[in-house]
């Protein structure tokens, strides 16, 4: 096993579809190749390959993004699908040892997940970050994956945003503040 890890972040059918509930839209569906080259070319190498999925509930009034965000990637709905091909990948090898799935319920795959002690555990110190949206979900993981110490390489062809203002601001703040290699 290697010591980098591709983090695959919310390329789900409610973030990314036409008809998707919070969806990043074209931006999102024109890196559907890009993400599932990655993810492909990681699963081969044995890299560690981890799928970080919003999961939430119908209504929770407690959860911050209820007042600031239509119900979205709601637990037992299409909406939490992975998109497009990415879900016949996942599909394929989600058995596989080094293919990890898990729930986030905040933008960050960090907060509230084992995501670190199962990057420590395999001694992976380089993480790579895919996914939607590049100034919200990858944003926020890439925050706490600086703040642990924690190498980061953010694929530009493969994060999209609705918001193409905060996806090229956000590309500028993974180089010039959190020190990640843009590729
Ligand atoms: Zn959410």
């Amino acid at each position: 096993m290697g010591k980098r890890a591709l983090i695959n972040i919310d390329y789900t059918y409610d973030f990314v579809a036409k008809d998707g509930k919070l969806t990043s839209g074209e931006p999102g569906q024109a890196i559907e190749e890009k993400i599932v080259g990655l993810t492909k070319e990681f699963i081969n190498a044995d890299d560690y390959v981890v799928f970080a999925i919003d999961a939430h509930e119908s209504r929770d009034n407690y959860h911050p993004e209820s007042a600031l965000f239509p119900a979205h990637n709601v637990i037992g709905t299409k909406g939490r699908d992975l998109y497009g091909e990415l879900a016949t990948v996942y599909e394929t090898h989600k058995d596989a040892d080094n293919v990890y799935y898990f729930d986030k319920t905040r933008y960050s795959a960090f907060a509230g997940t084992d995501l670190e002690i199962k990057l420590r555990e395999r001694e992976i110190n380089e993480v790579h970050l895919v996914g939607v949206c590049t100034d919200i979900c990858v944003l926020h993981t890439a925050v706490d994956a600086y703040n642990k110490g924690f190498n980061i390489v953010v694929h530009q062809d493969a994060v999209a945003s609705f918001n193409q203002a905060g996806h090229e601001w956000a590309l500028g703040h993974f180089a010039n503040t959190l020190g990640a290699k843009v590729v």
